[in-house]
């Protein structure tokens, strides 16, 4: 095994990424390390970079990532996936990147939403550089003992996985809140990576008109690709953005609308798009965009509406998020949505591929170039 491993850093808001050697971990009794084969630039990647988020720098993003097992310390408790199938070295395999929920306190015991559990550590975001390869920007990553890793299936290419990626996993959790119906409408707001799994899986699920909202034209082009019936622009104005869909759906408004923009602009024309008695999901809010005017009365109260926010992911979604991109991933171009390879000079640059939108994905590929 190398001593050395080279992991793309960013030591401060707004700093220029660098590219710096760490030395690999000491494998603790259960432990392994990955090969990296894809780590994906996520929108919170940006977050991060703008100083959004409450973490320790220097920092190395990465949170969602795929990697070939290439060893493994014998003499705690093994690997295993949920079949009890121990976990082996060359297996491909990809993680949850939430460990250490606490399973003790209120959130994960009582309310059952470890999702909210304070002890949570989240790969690339929660860990600082010092912490070690505890991140998906580098050539090779630790995995602690008691991370939740999920072998990639034969069947599945891991750049279809990566493709959909943390937004993939974030879309089935919001869809599974939002509980479509067959034949049900559903509006999509955002056609960022997010967006557009959402509109994917609410296709999947058996939605009826699937309608994104979004800019710019390219990713509405692709949104059909990934199912949209129909799409808005944003070019059209806010009040007439709310008309098209209520004309998509005889007048009544969509009976499922998705948020998945960021705008807090969004979170209201939601609440407009929406049905009497329909189910409003917001997702798209990982960081304090702002606030926005709401009219309780108007907008909520008086229409009967459900109104869930979405935060993190649990294991059964990534799990799922897996086997969703194995049973699907040749019907829907999660692989498509992927417009840039980086290697880890390259860092840099997809992260403001990203940033622009030029990118609606990218991808860190580690050890190619
Ligand atoms: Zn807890
Ligand atoms: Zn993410």
């Amino acid at each position: 095994m190398n001593s050395m491993f080279r992991a793309a850093v960013m030591p401060g808001p707004r700093q220029p990424i660098e590219v710096r050697e760490l030395p690999a971990p000491e494998l603790e009794p259960g432990a392994a390390l990955l090969h990296t084969l894809y780590s994906e630039v996520c929108g919170t990647d940006v977050h991060l970079h703008h100083g959004r988020l409450d973490v320790p720098f220097p920092l190395i993003p990465g949170h969602v990532s795929v990697g070939t097992v290439a060893a493994l310390r014998r003499g705690g408790d093994q690997p295993r996936d949920v079949e009890g199938e121990p976990i082996r070295e060359g297996d491909v395999v990809t993680f949850l990147d939430v460990h250490e929920t606490c399973n003790h306190c209120y959130h994960c015991l009582v309310a059952q939403q470890p999702t909210r559990c304070a002890k949570r550590r989240v790969y690339g975001i929660t860990y600082g550089a010092h912490d070690g390869l505890l991140v998906g920007w580098s050539e090779a990553i630790w995995m602690k003992p008691g991370v939740k890793m999920v072998r990639i299936p034969r069947a599945l290419d891991p750049a279809t996985f990566i493709g959909g990626g943390c937004g993939l996993v974030t879309a089935l959790h919001a869809i599974d809140l939002a509980q479509v119906r067959l034949g049900e409408s559903v509006a999509v707001l955002g056609v960022g990576p997010v967006g557009q799994s959402v509109i994917a899986l609410a296709a999947l699920s058996g939605a009826g008109e699937v309608i994104g909202v979004g800019a710019p034209n390219d990713r509405l082009a692709f949104a059909h690709r990934m199912g949209a019936t129909q799409t808005v622009g944003l070019d059209v104005k806010p009040a007439d953005r709310i008309e098209r869909v209520r004309a998509h759906t005889r007048g009544r408004g969509a009976d499922v609308v998705i948020e998945a923009s960021g705008s807090p602009d969004a979170v209201s024309q939601a609440l407009d798009m929406v049905r009497d008695g329909g189910r409003v999901v917001v997702c798209g809010h990982y960081t304090d965009n702002g606030p926005v005017e709401i009219h309780p009365h108007w907008q909520i109260n008086r229409k009967h509406v459900e109104l869930r926010g979405c935060w993190g992911s649990q294991y059964h979604h990534f799990h799922r998020a897996v086997q969703l991109a194995a049973h699907f991933g040749a019907r829907v171009p999660w692989r498509e949505m992927v417009s840039g390879r980086y290697g880890l000079e390259g860092a840099g640059e997809a992260l403001a591929a990203v940033e622009s939108q030029a990118a609606i994905k990218a991808l860190v590929v580690p050890n190619e170039g």
